[in-house]
């Protein structure tokens, strides 16, 4: 049986050639899908939606891709969609949809660390993953299928910078599964919170900062970043989610100004959580800011983000934002042997 996946293209190293001084984003999705095998009984359908590097993505593209995939997925024949994405915001893009996705089909991000065309070029092997796990899974969420192995959106940052293994989830215990030999074999099931309506935008995307705290940090950031009109704002924290008395204090006097507040911390790995006082994460809880679990600096900007977008009273917005970063508790499921020999 044939299986109809949407391939949409925004750019990034995958799709990126060398401009004279540096590699840059500006070949088509039809060029990275010629680069590529596509596993048998695949039919592919290619939207060219964006060109750029991941790092000049803006949240207002974001969200077109959220519309484009939701575009794609109207069709019914339609099986799944695979978006060939820059490695560095691919965690905020892939968390974006993932928060918004109500359909069984899958949403399968991937990239390349090597640009188009290179000899020992990955985004062809990656592409191929990509469709093959896009014309198999079934209610997994948006997921990143990246050098042979398949993440959950939530969770997974780019940890490496050039290495051909970018992806891993650093406070969790593995991928949910791997490609090989034709097969894509799953372990384990994502966590993910109850999805999110469609966003009604009108007029500009709330402002949301980030702001990062280090011995010497300066509150001052935080007060301009209210000053310049931010709506949502993450503290990049010490340690389990711990400041200064002083950033304490600017972080309510933002919260009094209406603004939603997030805190996750600079550490790789692990959870924030209330344990000290003095400036602590005990302090910023109690000054009204959210913590985030363990999701990182990119993933709780999307998180607060996708809070502002939706459609609740402004006083239910931190609650809503407690329920988009702790997800929901799914479990790990049984061992799954789901792929189909290529
Ligand atoms: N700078 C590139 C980007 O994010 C890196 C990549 O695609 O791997 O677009």
């Amino acid at each position: 049986m044939e299986r109809h996946i949407t391939l949409i293209s925004t750019g990034g190293t995958i799709a990126s050639r060398w401009q004279g001084t540096g590699y840059a984003a500006d070949a088509s999705g039809g060029d990275v899908l010629a680069g590529a095998a596509v596993p048998d009984g695949v039919v592919v359908d290619v939207v060219d939606l964006f060109n750029v590097n991941s790092s000049r993505l803006t949240s207002a593209q974001q969200l077109e891709l959220l519309r484009a995939v939701g575009a794609a997925l109207a069709d019914p024949r339609v099986d799944g969609v695979v978006v060939t994405h820059g490695t560095d915001t691919l965690e905020e893009s892939a968390f974006l949809l993932d928060l918004h996705h109500d359909d069984p089909r899958p949403v399968v991000f991937t990239g390349a660390q090597r640009p188009l065309g290179a000899v020992d070029g990955d985004g062809p092997g990656n592409v191929y993953d990509a469709l093959q796990v896009a014309a198999t899974v079934r209610d997994l969420g948006v997921l990143v299928v990246f050098d042979g192995l398949v993440h959950a959106a939530r969770g997974t940052v780019k940890t490496q910078t050039v290495a051909s293994h970018p992806f891993t989830d650093p406070s969790g215990d593995g991928a949910l599964g791997r490609l090989g030999f034709g097969r894509v074999d799953l372990r384990a099931r994502p966590e993910r919170s109850a999805p999110l309506p469609l966003p009604a935008v009108r007029g500009p995307l709330p402002r949301v900062d980030v702001v990062m705290h280090h011995c010497d940090a300066d509150p001052l950031f935080v007060e301009t970043a209210v000053a310049a009109g931010a709506r949502g704002l993450v503290l990049v924290a010490t340690g389990a989610g711990n400041a200064t008395p002083l950033m304490v204090d600017a972080i309510a006097a933002a919260v009094r100004a209406g603004v939603l507040v997030a805190v996750t911390t600079r550490v790789p790995a692990g959870p924030v959580s209330p344990i000290y006082t003095g400036g602590g994460a005990v302090d910023l809880v109690a000054a009204g800011a959210v913590l985030t679990g363990t999701l990182r600096a990119g993933q709780a900007r999307i998180a607060v983000l996708a809070a502002l977008l939706a459609d609740v009273p402004h006083e239910e917005r931190a609650e809503l934002l407690r329920r988009l970063v702790l997800g929901t508790a799914s479990g790990a499921a049984a061992p799954a042997r789901v792929g189909v020999p290529a």
